[in-house]
């Protein structure tokens, strides 16, 4: 465990599929790690996997982390969301119910035996850098270990050392709220899709919902199907998926006026029962401290992270799968996050990568690039990819993955999972790659 022998130790945040695919990974280079330490806040693996029907928070007053509704199909076909190594039941079909993607992972922890090595409702509260400077007469060197602060059900806290920290902690869990002006007028419900899970509920109702990506499409098809009268309020182009009889779209929310009415951008007012927010998740990390870590976290950005990846000045602390629009399997980061560490990588000076990531925003924005979108990959990920796995020497991912996250690329820009519902309803087929 941390700290034994010579072996290098690894604090992993999180049993979702990023921590479990860092267990395995780790689990595989015994004779270099120790076999990780797995923190996990709640008494089950797979993450937002896990679908939870409770909302607020759990007994020990930390928020509920799932954020997935009863009725969720995956967006991405089954072979873009495997990791590599490991395929799912070739009996399914492509795009699965969520229950289906928890017992993939939970097949996944068994197969690779990581279960024994996860510490279960154990929250980590801190995360602290230890900086040894090792001085003899010509040569100073530094090295850090990590602090890492966790406390478990009983509330029995404990502090141990490990020589680096993945973060696995997931990303769609604090849900970004925009700020609208009068907002505590509104009378009716309001919230956000993070504690949706069914639709029955709100039958009858008028529901606002903002935001018209993935899961504001996903969610107005689900309550319009059950007789809520639907305003999509969004800033894009008007859509031109088919929408349900219920469903009708409005420009972006931009007020609450006095008497508790919704005012939009066009000047319509209208009343509702239920605003629900649908307008993605913040980066929240309660257990780092920014300042410390020379790091600046934002609601949508990290910086400086090297490839993404690592802050220049702490290249022994990794963040995990925190790229947005790529092909969900982390092994390629975690793969190269090994390599660092094992020393078969060698990074360049920190001010070297520090001035790369600051080259790459800079080339960004250039083009065009919002801040808070710097972290979006899309195209860019197969290159990332590719480049992480020649530097490191493992192999890349198959082409196959890239070839078929693109075919259904189209579909899911127009919400896949929007096509789904519709063409189940209507008794069309679901989708072209559908098995
Ligand atoms: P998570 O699954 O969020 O796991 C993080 C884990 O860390 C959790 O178990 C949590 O309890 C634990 N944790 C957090 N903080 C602490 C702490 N301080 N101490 C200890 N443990 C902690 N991806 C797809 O590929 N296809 C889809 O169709 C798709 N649909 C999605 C739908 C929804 C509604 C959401 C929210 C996400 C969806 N995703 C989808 C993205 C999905 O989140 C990722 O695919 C992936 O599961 C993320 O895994 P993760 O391990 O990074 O994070």
């Amino acid at each position: 465990e941390p700290g034994c022998d010579k072996l290098s130790s690894v604090a992993v945040i999180g049993a979702g599929a990023a921590g479990l695919c860092a267990a395995r990974h780790i689990q595989s280079r015994l004779n270099i790690f120790a076999p990780p330490v797995v923190f996990e806040l709640t008494e089950n693996v797979g993450g937002t996997w896990c679908y939870d029907e409770r909302v607020g928070m759990y007994d020990n007053g930390h928020p509920i982390h799932s954020s997935m509704y009863r009725n969720l199909r995956t967006n991405l076909p089954k072979e873009v969301m495997m990791f590599p190594d490991f395929p799912f039941e070739s009996q399914l079909s492509s795009f699965l119910p969520h229950q289906e993607v928890q017992r993939y992972l939970e097949r996944y922890c068994e197969s690779h035996n990581i279960r024994p090595h996860i510490r279960f409702n154990t929250v980590v509260e801190t995360v602290k850098p230890v900086v040894v400077t090792m001085e003899d007469e010509e040569t100073r060197t530094t090295r850090t270990t990590w602090e890492v602060t966790s406390s478990d059900s009983s509330g029995c806290q404990k502090t141990e050392t490990f020589d680096s920290v993945f973060v696995c902690s997931g990303h769609y869990s604090d849900p970004n709220v925009p700020d609208i002006p009068g907002i505590e007028n509104f009378k009716g419900k309001v919230l956000h899709s993070h504690s949706y899970r069914y639709a029955e509920p709100f039958s009858g109702q008028s529901v606002v919902v903002l935001g018209a990506k993935a899961s504001g499409l996903d969610i107005s098809i689900e309550l319009a199907k059950v007789g809520a009268q639907v305003t999509l309020s969004h800033s894009r182009p008007p859509l031109t998926v088919p929408l349900l009889p219920g469903i009708r779209q409005s420009s972006p929310v931009v007020a609450v006026d006095k008497s508790g009415c919704i005012r939009f951008q066009d000047g319509s007012v209208s009343s509702a029962d239920t605003l629900m927010f649908c307008t993605g998740y913040n980066f929240r990390y309660p257990f780092l401290d920014s300042a410390q870590l020379s790091l600046e976290i934002q609601d949508h950005v990290v910086s400086p992270l090297y490839r993404f990846l690592m802050p220049p000045a702490f290249p022994s602390l990794f963040f995990i799968g925190i790229c947005k629009m790529i092909a969900p399997s982390p092994t390629s980061t975690i793969q190269f996050a090994l390599a660092v560490l094992d020393g078969s990588v060698t990074l360049p000076p920190r001010v070297q990568m520090e001035e790369e990531v600051h080259r790459e925003q800079q080339e960004k924005i250039e083009r065009g690039v919002e801040q808070r979108h710097l972290m979006l990959m899309e195209q860019e990920q197969w290159e990332y990819c590719h480049t992480l796995a020649g530097i490191a020497g493992f192999p890349p991912l198959p082409p196959t993955i890239r070839s078929l996250y693109e075919e259904v690329e189209p579909f899911r820009r127009r919400s896949l999972r929007t096509f789904c519902s519709l063409g189940q309803q209507q008794g069309a087929p679901l989708s072209p790659v559908r098995k």
